[in-house]
């Protein structure tokens, strides 16, 4: 779809591109020419995607083991990327979720998730941001958000909270920073299972059987949809696009509201199972934490 190199000269950041999406958007722009630096709270996850990406593809991943919840270690990973080479393009692809009555929620259960995805997001965009604009040098932001920044979702409300407050910041910065030529948009994904996501937000569900009966397509989205979604955004091509969402899920918002309204259905029962299943995954991906 893509003509080769067409990414060459690009260094690109992925926040979590250790895994899922982020690790697949990473593989696409290595192959199509750029250099890539992925983060992640596990750098032992990244390194091993790293090691993965450059043996198959050649070029350049490094890794970076940062939370981006932590200011001053965003800071310190855009400061030595930039003191090296300025960063082209930003992906911001890490986030945290798992549904749950909004009752049973704790505080630090809401910052869990508002953490890394509003606060997180923020301090990576401002990061790279700034220096662009010091540097007088364009830029792009790609944020990776949901339909629910449409129409909002239950069982998911920390989540729905702050993925439109990205989709707010991607509206409000495209004004304010589209004079110095730096352009961010987002791409709201139906659901692509993956194991971080989908064992959070799916348990008992992972390979999507129930959107599959939803969705209008018949269907759950692939990770080449969403690559090609994400160059052509990049690309150069369009680059008068700016501040806007694009949605990919074979309009299942449209249809369904592509939201998890649906789990009004559940017993108790489900909610502990689903629960137990969330705790177990939490447990797996903390051990890479170190
Ligand atoms: P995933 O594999 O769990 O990816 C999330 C990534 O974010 C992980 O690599 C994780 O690495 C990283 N991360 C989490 N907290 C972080 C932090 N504090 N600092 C740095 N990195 C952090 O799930 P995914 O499905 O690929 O999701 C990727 C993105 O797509 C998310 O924004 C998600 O909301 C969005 N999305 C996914 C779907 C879907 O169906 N899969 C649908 C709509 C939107 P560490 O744990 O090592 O930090």
């Amino acid at each position: 779809m893509f003509k080769e190199n067409l990414l060459a000269g690009r260094r690109i950041l992925v926040t979590g591109g250790g895994t899922g999406l982020g690790k697949s958007m990473a593989a696409r722009f290595l192959q199509l020419g750029a250099e890539v630096h992925i983060c992640g709270r596990r750098k032992i996850v990244c390194d091993e995607t790293a090691t993965e990406l450059m043996d198959l593809h050649g070029g350049r991943v490094t890794s970076h083991g940062v939370d981006i919840r932590n200011a001053l270690a965003v800071e310190e990973m855009i400061e030595n990327i930039f003191r090296e080479a300025p960063l082209t393009d930003l992906i911001n692809n890490a986030a945290g979720n798992f549904i749950s009555r909004t009752e049973e929620l704790s505080p630090r259960g809401f910052d869990a998730v508002a953490n890394i995805v509003m606060h997180g997001t923020f301090y990576v965009t401002h990061a790279v941001g700034k220096r662009w604009i010091a540097l007088k040098q364009p830029g792009n932001v790609v944020s990776i958000t949901t339909t629910w920044v449409r129409n909002g979702s239950p069982y998911v409300v920390p989540s729905a909270m702050s993925k439109s407050a990205i989709h707010a910041m991607t509206m409000s910065l495209a004004t304010e920073w589209g004079r110095y030529g730096i352009r961010l948009n987002t791409i709201a994904p139906g659901e692509i299972p993956t194991e971080g996501m989908s064992k959070r937000i799916k348990p008992g569900d992972e390979a999507g059987a129930r959107t599959k009966a939803m969705n209008p397509m018949g269907r759950v989205g692939t990770m080449e949809e969403l690559q090609n979604v994400a160059v052509f955004l990049i690309s150069g091509g369009c680059d008068w696009i700016s501040g806007e969402t694009i949605a990919m899920d074979g309009a299942q918002a449209l249809a369904m509201g592509g939201n998890f309204y649906q789990l009004r259905d559940w017993s108790d029962d489900d909610w502990k199972t689903a629960r137990e299943s969330i705790m177990a995954q939490n447990e797996k991906d903390r051990a890479k934490r170190g």
